[in-house]
């Protein structure tokens, strides 16, 4: 499948109608789907009547924008006016949401068409996908490993070419990580950069929408349309958003030099020996281009994963109180009393990895244990936050491994959750800052594995983190490669 401004140009020269691309992606969907599992719920008909509205556009003169006609994924915790948003969980099964989220809603202002909903861990709960109540998605590269998580039905689709991009969500990793086992691109931006409105609350001071694309441009464009001030979102920014793709120049600044700095903690424990190499190499080649490269300590990025597991929990036992069999989705059939049908709703409802995270929130949020460990673990949020701070007052982006493995067998950690939360070890910091980050696939391991670098920017500095990812991709190969779906 080409690139939106390639499928763009064949919509404009009328080579090929938005309702051919349109039964293209559909069928494309259907042959990959039985192995892949990446859509929980496929809107066939609204995107062929949406594909036909752009091609009247086109036949009666009008100009299309660049989403116009584009076939777009949809993690299934983004909220659409009459379609199922089940966020992977059996509490949501037939909830069907009377509003649409920001996010789609300018997505579909600006034409963008979109397929399906993907399949994702409960709640954006887990690094696996496997955490779904419905289905385990596969990894196109290997089916028999994880496409990474919460996110994996979008990275999945992205890279099996059951769509062009597609959208995610990032609370402590879960866009990245999946980008980065799936070999494609995937962005979380700033806080607040892009509105929340209509995104099922998982632990809203880290939660962030954000795009994934094969290539970087794909990414920049769908982020352009997705980003901005939004009044129905109290923690939108109110920060100008350009068109990225102006900055996807193809070589870095010559004048001032690009100034990049090794997160020297993210190179060293738990870290797979190729995944190492294959960064390290990258990082060459970034010097190669032209940029500058320090190492840089950031000591209290290590506290980063338990401060996150305690407050990610937190705040999801207090977002998910409100599944109570009254206000939303199911609601228990065995219940006699108003208490028993709220507990069994509960215990029917939620699987085993979101009743761990509200039974953990509960008690770290509870008043014999709130300064002990929710208090504590603010601040050592505001620590982590100060190492970056101080980071970026010397480099202009910091460099990290997105994963510190590639994609795993499906199974291998479902029993042993630790060892499925150090696999956000890298990511989760960044969430705690709110700062934007980049996965660019960077290589393969020995098992052909796809191989990310997580780029780390400043606060709105999306521009600089496109601009360097770009170049990066603009002078490898790696976003050429295609997985082989057997
Ligand atoms: N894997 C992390 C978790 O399980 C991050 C999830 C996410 O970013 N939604 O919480």
């Amino acid at each position: 499948m080409a690139s939106i401004r390639e499928l763009h140009q064949q919509l404009v020269n009328k080579e090929r109608s938005a309702q051919e691309l349109t039964r293209d992606t559909l069928e494309r969907i259907e042959a990959v789907e039985p192995k892949v599992h990446s859509f929980l719920h496929l809107m066939s008909d609204e995107a062929q009547t949406a594909a036909q509205q752009v091609d009247d556009k086109i036949a009666s003169g009008e100009s299309i924008a660049p989403l116009e006609g584009i076939p777009i994924a949809v993690k299934d915790n983004l909220c659409m006016t009459g379609v199922p948003t089940t966020c992977g969980s059996r509490i949501l099964e037939n909830f069907v949401p009377p509003y649409e989220s920001t996010v789609t809603r300018r997505i579909k202002e600006t034409g963008g068409i979109v397929m399906g909903k993907t399949n994702l861990d409960e709640f954006a709960m887990g690094s696996s996908t496997e955490n779904s109540a419905y289905t385990v998605t596969n990894n196109p590269w290997d089916l028999s490993r994880v496409p990474g998580g919460s996110s994996g039905g979008s990275a999945a689709a992205v890279a099996a070419e059951e769509s062009v991009v597609a959208l995610g969500s990032d609370t402590g990793g879960s866009i990245r990580q999946p980008a980065s086992f799936c070999g494609v691109v995937g962005l979380k931006p700033t806080y607040g950069l892009v509105s929340r409105f209509g995104l099922v609350a998982f632990a809203s001071s880290l939660d962030q929408i954000g795009p994934f694309g094969r290539t970087v441009e794909d990414t920049a464009i769908l982020l352009s349309a997705i980003a901005g001030r939004d009044p129905a979102d109290s923690t939108s920014l109110e920060a100008d958003v350009p068109d990225y793709t102006q900055y996807l120049n193809p070589e870095l600044p010559k004048d001032k030099k690009l100034k990049i700095g090794i997160i020297t903690e993210t190179f060293r424990e738990g870290l797979s020996e190729e995944v190492k190499t294959t960064v390290q190499n990258a990082i060459k080649e970034l010097e190669n281009l032209g940029a500058e490269v320090v190492e840089i300590s950031c000591p209290r990025f290590r506290y980063g994963l338990p401060a996150y597991y305690i407050i990610a929990p937190s705040e999801a036992s207090s977002n998910l109180a409100r599944y109570d069999g009254v206000r939303y989705g199911q609601r228990s059939e065995q219940a006699d009393n108003l208490l028993s049908m709220y507990t069994k709703t509960r215990a029917e409802g939620f699987g085993e990895e979101v009743k761990r995270r509200i039974m953990v929130g509960t008690y770290t949020l509870s008043a014999g244990y709130y300064d002990a460990y929710y208090l504590k673990a603010q601040k050592v949020r505001t620590l982590i936050k100060q190492d970056f701070e101080k980071a970026f007052e010397s480099v202009d982006l910091l460099v990290s491994p997105t994963a510190p493995m590639t994609a795993f067998q499906t199974g291998e950690k479902t029993d042993d959750p630790l060892s499925m939360y150090l696999s956000d070890l890298t990511t989760v910091p960044v969430n705690l800052a709110g700062l934007p980050a980049i996965n660019v696939p960077c290589g393969f391991d020995s098992n052909g594995l796809p191989v990310g670098m997580q780029l780390i920017g400043n606060v709105l500095r999306e521009d600089q983190l496109l601009h360097t990812a770009y170049a990066y991709e603009q002078a490898t190969q790696w976003h050429q490669q295609k997985p082989e779906i057997a």
